[in-house]
């Protein structure tokens, strides 16, 4: 080729570059240039740009760029990539030129893509959506999180149905990790002091997009030892490891962002785990002015905090005697007393005994809080009503705002090609407008035959995931089962998907409840029904190992060997192919204890089709036409009468809709009435349940100045 050397050159720094920015997550071309400069590499690492770049040397990059196709891809895609990075119009400089400083966002999780393994599940994939709407949206955005070296645990199931737990190295040199450093091209160090110790904080800069991420990391060896370890897993160890993580997070968020001259417009709490960074804007206020009423005003005037979950064990307490350790030294600076310490995170000050609860602190310490769904908002203003006093219920200033995915980032290559091809590739940026999402109630736009293929390709695409996931499954273990794997599934059968944490109240076998009822209606040959579950437990949550090991049961129950698999280790590629392939996605909680619940909302781009219990986002959403509500809009407070309950509902909607609808065919084999649904879906669904909907909400309630609601707490 006649290039100039440089040109290679400038080529290969602009493909670093883009393999340095999260962007290439959310955008299937890209990552096929990554997968196809080395496939083996790309499955092996949980599909790691960097893994892939490392994996080439110099010599083999620029050659592969002397292939003119290779080429014009690489360069198609650059330009896409650039010019989205340079764009000034965008929907925050039309819709909130306000907002000057960035927005920092303090979260304990972020997920952002399976080769990052940060999260460990629905709050960090939130977290993670939440970045990649900010940046499409062009809202200035900063993220503050951990860096877990050993993240969150892969998962294994030994030959019992026992979770086994292992969590591997990740060395920040195979990340698209940039160490924070100086103008002289130091590191920045900041320390928080835990207790007497002074532990010290290096960061890793990650760009998403526009957004950049800043990624705390103690393991350094100025601390000791003990220290090193302390961001080393997601929600990991001890309680003292926990508050550690959280002063780490809340304090050396701010003092990082202090450092690097960086001045926020306001600090959105996602959760209380970072609430402590309260704290540390009052006590710098308090050194300035020593006013602690101004000091408080000003605190709650720069705070915004959402909370995430009604399941009481989902609220970080801490005792007096360990907050009295951990916060002795930072605290005395303050000249206050300890008891003032404890105030700001106890409902009732006057109470000794009351622990120090984190929602706590960050309600107080808020101009503004909201729940994650219309009934959450309403179940926490019950759940902290006793911290106004003298208020009825519905005046307790937590509000909602429901919770979205980032649709681009969910859509599979076969659903992108799918919509670009209908829709012209500029999709992407209209997931706010309805009117937009009515064509697909049109025939024109997609026929039902087109929207049938499509169903059929994804199913396949599932079904040979689980195949290739499962034959690795018994190879390891040694080969049990695997002269089956082959013909495991059937990609002309309804699939249904379970996939989520394996926390109890999401009732994994609740289908199972009675077995003997179920078992006819998944069996029969004319209109077979399998199942696909994947899920982690908490690495000490008994009860929900328990329950995987129900499921793995099933897999081998002799009548359902074969219909019914359990895949390992989900994460968000496991959720990728799952909800890609779903024909129904089923969700069927405790009520109301799923504040949101987003993993039905991927499913919705590529035609499937939601089954769940009217909670969190579903009862928002539930319109009788887009899917089916298992029960009504009511809750049972005795469990065991619940799971009667829901089981019986469930396996009415299954007998009489789900199934019948699926395997009810016109003359070209098409079932219309499943269409019809997915269409109705699609109109009514893609619109909301998105992050654009979402960070724009919050966006004009909560993030803009003038939106500043008057401090809740102090009247
Ligand atoms: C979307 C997602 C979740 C959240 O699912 P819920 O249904 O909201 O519990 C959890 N884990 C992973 C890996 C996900 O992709």
């Amino acid at each position: 080729m006649a290039l100039p050397n440089g040109a290679h050159n400038s080529l290969s720094h602009r493909f670093r570059t883009l393999a340095y920015n999260l962007w290439w997550t959310w955008n299937p071309q890209a990552q096929e240039l990554f997968r196809q400069l080395s496939p083996l590499t790309w499955e092996r690492t949980s599909h790691n740009a960097i893994e892939v770049l490392n994996e080439l040397s110099a010599q083999e990059l620029r050659a592969r760029l002397y292939d003119p196709d290779f080429r014009n891809k690489v360069e198609q895609v650059l330009e896409e990539f650039e010019s989205y990075m340079n764009s000034t119009s965008t929907w925050a400089s039309e819709h909130a030129a306000a907002l000057t400083q960035p927005v920092a966002y303090f979260s304990a999780e972020f997920g952002l893509h399976e080769s990052l393994p940060i999260y460990s599940g629905g709050l960090g994939v939130l977290a993670g959506d939440h970045t990649k709407s900010a940046s499409d949206l062009g809202i200035p955005f900063i993220g503050i999180g951990l860096f877990y070296r050993q993240g969150y645990f892969q998962q294994r199931i030994d030959p019992s149905g026992w979770q086994q737990e292992l969590y591997p190295f990740k060395n920040p040199e195979e990340l698209p990790l940039e160490l924070v450093t100086n103008e002289r091209g130091e590191r920045v160090l900041n320390s928080v002091e835990i207790g007497h110790s002074v532990v010290y904080i290096q960061a890793w800069r990650l760009h998403v997009g526009r957004a950049i991420v800043y990624l705390l990391d103690t393991n350094l060896p100025e601390n000791d030892q003990h220290f090193q370890g302390l961001t080393g897993h997601v929600y990991g160890g001890d309680i003292d490891t926990r508050i550690g993580q959280e002063i780490v997070l809340g304090i050396g968020g701010v003092r990082l962002l202090r450092s690097l001259g960086i001045s926020p417009s306001v600090y959105h709490m996602n959760e209380g785990h970072s609430a402590f960074l309260t704290l540390e804007l009052l006590r710098h206020e308090l050194r300035l002015t020593g006013n602690l009423e101004q000091a408080e005003r000003s605190v709650t005037s720069q705070c915004i905090f959402t909370t995430h979950t009604p399941v009481p064990a989902g609220h970080d307490r801490f005792s007096s005697e360990l907050m009295y350790h951990s916060f002795n030294k930072f605290w005395s600076e303050t000249g206050r007393s300890h008891e003032d310490l404890m105030n700001y995170g106890r409902i009732n000050p006057a109470d000794p005994g009351e622990l120090f609860t984190m929602t706590v602190l960050a309600l107080k310490m808020s101009r503004s809080a909201n729940g994650v769904s219309e009934l959450h908002g309403r179940v926490s203003r019950e759940m902290w009503k006793d911290l106004y006093a003298g208020r009825a219920v519905k005046e307790v200033p937590i509000g909602h705002i429901t919770n979205g995915v980032h649709t681009p980032g969910w859509a599979t290559l076969t659903a992108h090609t799918f919509w670009n091809k209908r829709l012209g590739v500029d999709w992407t940026a209209k997931l706010m407008d309805t009117s937009y999402w009515e064509k697909i109630e049109n025939d024109g736009l997609a026929t039902d035959e087109e929207l049938w293929a499509l169903r059929y390709q994804l199913r396949r695409d599932l079904i040979e995931f689980i195949r290739t996931r499962l034959r690795e499954q018994y190879l390891r273990t040694g080969g049990e089962g695997s002269m089956s794997v082959d013909h495991l599934l059937s990609p002309d059968a309804l699939t249904i998907c379970f996939a989520r944490r394996f926390a109890t109240y999401k009732r994994a076998p609740l289908i199972f409840h009675h077995l003997d009822r179920m078992l006819p209606l998944i069996t029969n040959p004319e209109r077979p029904v399998q199942l696909v579950f994947a899920g982690k437990a908490h690495p000490r949550d008994i009860e929900g190992k328990k329950y995987i090991q129900k499921i793995v049961e099933m897999t081998r129950h002799p009548q359902l060997a074969g219909r019914v698999v359990f895949i390992e280790n989900y994460d968000m590629n496991v959720a990728r192919a799952l909800v890609a392939g779903a024909d129904v996605w089923l969700n069927n909680p405790r009520r109301p204890l799923e504040a949101s619940g987003t993993s039905g909302q991927k499913v919705i781009i590529h035609g499937g089709l939601n089954l769940s219990i009217m909670d969190g986002w579903w009862r928002e959403a539930y319109n009788g036409l887009n899917g089916w509500a298992i029960g009504d809009d009511s809750s049972v407070a005795d469990i065991e009468a619940q799971d009667e309950k829901d089981f019986e509902n469930l396996y009415a909607v299954l007998a009489g809709s789900v199934i019948p609808d699926f395997y009810t065919r016109n003359e070209r084999g098409i079932p219309e009435r499943w269409i019809q649904r997915i269409r109705n879906s699609m109109r009514t669904l893609i619109p909301l349940f998105n992050t654009d909907r979402m960070v724009s909400e919050y966006v004009r309630t909560y993030y803009l100045p003038h939106a500043s609601l008057p401090h809740p707490f102090r009247t």
